[in-house]
């Protein structure tokens, strides 16, 4: 349970209120406009709670990462959209025309900031910076999940000069991974896949102590493979964690947890459209061919163990599925999710990716908008922006 204040604890009544947001949307890198407006579409819960409560909303946050200058100005058009509403948008945060646009607003209006990463001070946490940043406000409300594993200046540094409370999202991202991971509907099985073994070992070691079953897929697969003796071929394996996956097999027979891994896999000498592919047992990629996707046999696998889980949480796809040709797999483990009665969790990152590119989103009792930050989560790691916020 989040035992941290919300701002249905805290009157803003009047109040100026600076909000963190994760308004860290993908923009196309030709046109400049926004690919997903997910993160946006999450963050008007709090905006319209603090417009219809007569606070006078300030909005910052960051996008892409410092020293890329990126803009958030498209992000003030579509959030007007949204909120049917003209989002005033501020270039120059600290010029002395902002403090008197700031100065000047009325209850009900909203102000969005330039990108808080083209300052170096907002990843170094500077605090002379998050106290400029927090005179804007009278009142901190954090909703930015997706940085909330962070302690930047406009997520943790600004906590320090304000009284500071969640947004509605952060309640409900904690909520689900907390009650997916920590009070489950069991059996709880969980998915890892992804490429690397050595992102995602503090996440494994954690599962094993909460998990029923694991099942992991993905390149991560191969490292795991090549440490039971299999012939892996050219797949992605690291050697210098071949100890890691053996040490993490034998944590699972010693906390009675069943690690299920891939038993055959769609491979090819390529990792194109246009690649040739065979399907071979897991064990047994030929020279000179890596696997790319779970096989036929693998998927029904996977597919029994969705049926009966009571939580399904995933964390990391089990192929290349940004290449249609090794899609399929994520794809199936997808959709029986998403036709399966347990609790469905996606942690964010790749896994809402795979999940929104086959448009089952609706159909998941809950995907994350914070790749990281779940992670992290899931790790069993205090969340810096989080941590910092009052107390209930
Ligand atoms: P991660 O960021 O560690 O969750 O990894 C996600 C990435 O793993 C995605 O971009 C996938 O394309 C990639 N991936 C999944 N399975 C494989 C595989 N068998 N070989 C290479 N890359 C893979």
């Amino acid at each position: 349970m989040l035992n941290k204040k919300s701002v249905e604890d805290i009157n803003v009544s009047h109040k100026r209120v600076l909000v963190r947001c994760d308004f860290n949307v993908p923009l196309d890198k030709q046109t400049g406009e926004i690919t997903s407006d997910k993160r946006i579409v999450e963050s008007l819960k709090t905006i319209n709670y603090l417009i219809d409560n007569n606070a006078k909303v300030i909005l910052c946050s960051h996008i892409g990462k410092t020293g890329q200058n990126k803009s958030l100005e498209k992000v003030a058009d579509r959030l007007s959209e949204l909120l049917n509403k003209k989002v005033i948008f501020i270039k120059e945060i600290f010029s002395e025309d902002t403090m008197e646009i700031v100065n000047n607003m009325k209850d009900g209006d909203v102000i969005l900031l330039e990108n808080t990463r083209i300052f170096e001070e907002e990843e170094k946490n500077d605090p002379e910076f998050a106290k400029k940043l927090a005179s804007f406000g009278e009142i901190f409300v954090n909703d930015a999940f997706g940085s909330a594993h962070r302690a930047h200046a406009s997520t943790e540094g600004v906590t320090k000069y304000l009284p500071s409370v969640c947004g509605f999202l952060i309640k409900k991202e904690i909520e689900a991974l907390d009650g997916g991971i920590n009070n489950p509907k069991r059996p709880l099985l969980a998915i890892v896949g992804g490429s690397k073994v050595s992102s995602k070992i503090d996440v494994l070691n954690a599962l094993l102590d909460k998990v029923d079953t694991l099942i992991i897929g993905g390149a991560m697969t191969y490292t795991f493979i090549k440490a039971q003796g299999g012939k892996i071929g050219n797949s992605l394996c690291e050697d210098d964690k071949l100890q890691v996956a053996a040490d993490i097999l034998n944590k699972g027979l010693k906390n009675e947890v069943r690690i299920l891994l891939p038993v055959d896999n769609v491979v090819a000498k390529e990792m194109s459209e246009d690649a040739e592919t065979i399907v071979t047992n897991v064990n047994e990629v030929p020279d000179g061919y890596m696997g790319l996707d779970i096989g036929p046999k693998t998927t029904d696998l996977f597919i029994q163990e969705i049926k009966v889980a009571g939580t399904v949480v995933w964390n990391g796809p089990v192929g290349v599925f940004e290449i249609d040709k090794f899609a399929k797999g994520t794809e199936e483990i997808a959709n029986a999710m998403a036709n399966s009665n347990a609790i469905t969790i996606i942690g964010g990152g790749d896994s809402a990716a795979a999940v929104e590119k086959f448009g089952l989103e609706d159909k998941m009792s809950h995907v994350s908008t914070g790749g990281g930050a779940s992670l992290e989560f899931m790790e069993g790691k205090k969340l810096p922006g989080i941590e910092a916020l009052e107390d209930k």
